[in-house]
C-alpha cells in the first residue's frame, strides 16, 4: 500500500478534487475582424487570442526567406484583477509572451510561412491564476481558425504542490497558500500527438518524483483540453463547455 503523505493542504478551497479541473468554456470565433480568434475561459481566468498573418514583416531587413517568424504579446487588461493593472508592458508580460512564443513554435510550421510574420495577441480580461496557460490554450484555437500550418495541437495546465499535495488547475487563492513548504506553480504545455512537453516553468521545490506526478497528471489535463479545443474548433461561434 502507497504510504500516506501528510500535507498542510488537506482540502482545496474551491471544493474540486485535487485532479480536478475548474469549469472549462472555449469558443473559437470571438473576434470577427481578426484572421483567427479564440477565447479560453478556466473557472475565472479568461483569455482571448487574436491572430493577423501570416503577413508582410515589417521592418523588411527581419524578413527570413527561411522561414516565418512566429511574434506572440501577452497582456492582463487594467480590470483584470481587482489592484488596477498598470497599462503597457511590464517584465512579467515579456516573460509570458516569451514562454508563450516558444511553446507554439514548437509546433507552428514556420517554413511554410518564409518572408512573413504571424502576430499572436493575447489578452486576459480576468485572471485568477493561470493566465499563460489559459491564453497558449486560446492561442493554439485562433492558430488553427486562421489556417496557420501546424504540425499538432497543443494544451497547456498549471499544476502544483500545495505544501505536499499534488494538484491540478491552481487558483490564485491555491497559489497565495503560504503553509509547511507553501504553493509552487508548474505551468505546463503538452503536445496533442507526439504528447511531449512545450513549455515547464517551476517556481519553488519539489522532488524528481513529485514532478514526475505532476507530468503525468498535467498529461491527462491536456487530454481532456484537447477534446474542448477540438470540439471549439469544429464548431465556431459555438460556446463548448467542459
Ligand atoms: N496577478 C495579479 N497582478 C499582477 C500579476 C498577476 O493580481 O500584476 C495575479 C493574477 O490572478 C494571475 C496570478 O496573479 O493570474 C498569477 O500570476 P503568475 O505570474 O503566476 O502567472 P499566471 O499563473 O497567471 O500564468
Amino acid at each position: 500500500m502507497a504510504k500516506k503523505i501528510e500535507s498542510a493542504y488537506k482540502k482545496r478551497v474551491d471544493g474540486r478534487a485535487f485532479d480536478e479541473l475548474r469549469p472549462i468554456k472555449a469558443k473559437v470565433g470571438v473576434i470577427p475582424s481578426a484572421d483567427g480568434s479564440a477565447m479560453y475561459q478556466s473557472g475565472k481566468t479568461r483569455a482571448i487570442a487574436v491572430v493577423r498573418g501570416p503577413r508582410t514583416l515589417h521592418p523588411k531587413h527581419m524578413e527570413n526567406p527561411q522561414r516565418g517568424v512566429l511574434r506572440v504579446t501577452y497582456q492582463m487588461m487594467a480590470f483584470s484583477v481587482w489592484d488596477r493593472i498598470k497599462p503597457g508592458t511590464s517584465r512579467r508580460s515579456q516573460e509570458i509572451g516569451k514562454v508563450s512564443e516558444w511553446a507554439l513554435g514548437e509546433i507552428v510550421d514556420l517554413d511554410a510561412f518564409p518572408n512573413s510574420v504571424v502576430d499572436v495577441i493575447i489578452q486576459i480580461p480576468q485572471a485568477d491564476a493561470g493566465t499563460r496557460v489559459a491564453g497558449i490554450n486560446a492561442a493554439v484555437m485562433a492558430l488553427a481558425q486562421a489556417g496557420v500550418p501546424m504540425k499538432e495541437m497543443i494544451s497547456a495546465i498549471a499544476v502544483g504542490k500545495m505544501d505536499k499535495t499534488l494538484v491540478v488547475d491552481v487558483n490564485k487563492e491555491e497559489e497565495d497558500f503560504e503553509e509547511g513548504e507553501g504553493p509552487t506553480d508548474v505551468p505546463i504545455a503538452i503536445t496533442s500527438k507526439s504528447n511531449e512537453i512545450a513549455l515547464l516553468q517551476l517556481d519553488g521545490k519539489m522532488s524528481i518524483p513529485e514532478l514526475k506526478e505532476l507530468i503525468k497528471m498535467a498529461k491527462v489535463a491536456c487530454k481532456k483540453i484537447n477534446d474542448i479545443q477540438t470540439k471549439a474548433l469544429k464548431e465556431p461561434g459555438k460556446e463548448i463547455t467542459g
